[in-house]
């Protein structure tokens, strides 16, 4: 596939500046640690939860206990850290839900929020139950829509923007250097949920962001076998420092073998993104002229709203979700979705497995999204079976 938007402006270049190798080798090489007892090229998994103390009453080590660290938790976030330019580093929680409310947890009673309206939609509604109980006020807007975002700052009192981008499950891209900016002149924080991103295709903190989300269960992971979720952060400050009292205070890190197994996914991460990104966007050309289909969301595509934004924070690729609307409504989306043999009719995303699901049947009447969307999560299989496969349901479904 041709790599229509190559790296942006002077700091996106794919190169960590501390080594000047690109990001690409050293996450292969899990940042080319070697264990110094054996040699070996694979770090040993850490599983003691306790550690001596030194003659002299303390922790020499750094380790003590392992609720707040984990050596090979340490080391997982050592390649996140890596992959997103992260100053401040990266913790590892046990899901992207345990790191996307460690940063609400660090907020204070009275401080005001923004959201997005097009969000994870299991997080949105956990904000607009746990925000009354802990005095945040919230407002959702279109953050895709940069003046009203900007009118949604209530002055003195908006303490968080929240964005998702691509945001699920219509893909629409919020402008996160544009989202920075008006945070920051508002002395407000910028976060963002770059789980259908990856740190592959857009780095917000490079773009001005001050903590990048992520669900490690997704793209990170990507063998549909871990749950887990990151935070990385762009300076070490009072707020990030309470985000890692948090999640030590909370017991919210992620376990050893969890970590173990994502830092081998990580190996990976490029070669699987740039294949799954590949796929998706053949997919979303290809369903654009399907004659069942009336819509496919996709950044990628020139006609998408978000696509002038896209091409600016994205590189190598637009990602691997895409959503299409099925022209037999929602009846024929879900019967779509029953009739495929190779797609996985489940939920999630990132995986190497495609998966197929009708969202509207999950998040309920009040969210954003259409009765007659299906998401796909493009996996790594041959994109010409996926698309025959969800061709052949489309059109048994609009028979039927
Ligand atoms: C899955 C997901 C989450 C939540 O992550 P978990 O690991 O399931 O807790 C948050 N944001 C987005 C965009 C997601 O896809």
């Amino acid at each position: 596939m041709s790599q229509p938007n190559a790296p942006q402006g002077p700091t996106d270049t794919g190169i960590d500046r501390a080594s000047g190798f690109t990001r690409r080798s050293l996450a292969a090489q899990a940042m080319g640690r070697i264990e110094p007892e054996t040699r070996a090229v694979v770090m040993p998994l850490h599983v003691s939860t306790t550690f001596i103390r030194d003659p002299d009453n303390g922790y020499s080590s750094g380790y003590c206990y392992a609720r707040p660290d984990n050596a090979t938790v340490r080391e997982a976030e050592a390649v996140l850290a890596m992959l997103e330019g992260a100053q401040a580093g990266a913790l590892l929680f046990g899901s992207g839900m345990a790191a996307a409310t460690a940063v609400f947890g660090a907020l204070e009673p009275g401080d005001h929020v923004i959201a997005g309206t097009v969000m994870y939609w299991a997080l949105k509604r956990w904000l607009r139950a746990e925000a009354p109980r802990r005095g945040l006020a919230l407002t959702f807007v279109d953050t895709d829509d940069t003046d009203a975002l900007r009118a949604a700052i209530q002055p003195g009192r908006t303490k968080l923007l929240w964005i998702e981008t691509p945001g699920n499950p219509l893909w629409t891209v919020t402008d996160i250097a544009a989202a920075a900016e008006i945070a920051h002149a508002a002395g407000a924080r910028l976060a963002v949920d770059s789980t259908a991103a990856s740190p592959v295709h857009t780095r917000p903190l490079e773009l001005g962001a001050d903590i990048v989300m992520h669900s490690g269960t997704k793209i990170l992971n990507g063998h549909s076998d871990v749950v887990a979720g990151v935070l990385a952060g762009a300076t070490v400050d009072p707020f990030w420092e309470r985000i890692r009292d948090i999640r030590a205070g909370s017991g919210g890190i992620l376990g050893p073998f969890e970590a173990y197994l994502l830092m081998r996914s990580l190996r990976t991460l490029h070669l699987r993104a740039a294949a799954q990104s590949a796929a998706a966007l053949k997919l979303a050309r290809g369903l654009s002229a399907h004659p069942h289909v009336t819509r496919v969301l996709y950044p990628g595509l020139p006609d998408d709203p978000g696509h002038a934004v896209a091409l600016r924070q994205m590189r190598d690729g637009f990602g691997f979700m895409l959503s299409i609307r099925v022209a037999a409504g929602e009846a024929g989306a879900i019967a779509t979705a029953a009739r495929v043999r190779l797609w996985k009719r489940a939920t999630s995303l990132g995986g190497v497995e495609s998966l197929i699901e009708h969202r509207a049947s999950v998040e309920g009447p009040d969210s954003p999204c259409p009765p007659d969307l299906l998401r796909l999560s493009t996996g790594i299989e041959d994109p010409d079976d996926l698309f025959g496969d969800l061709d052949r349901a489309l059109c048994d479904a609009h028979e039927a």
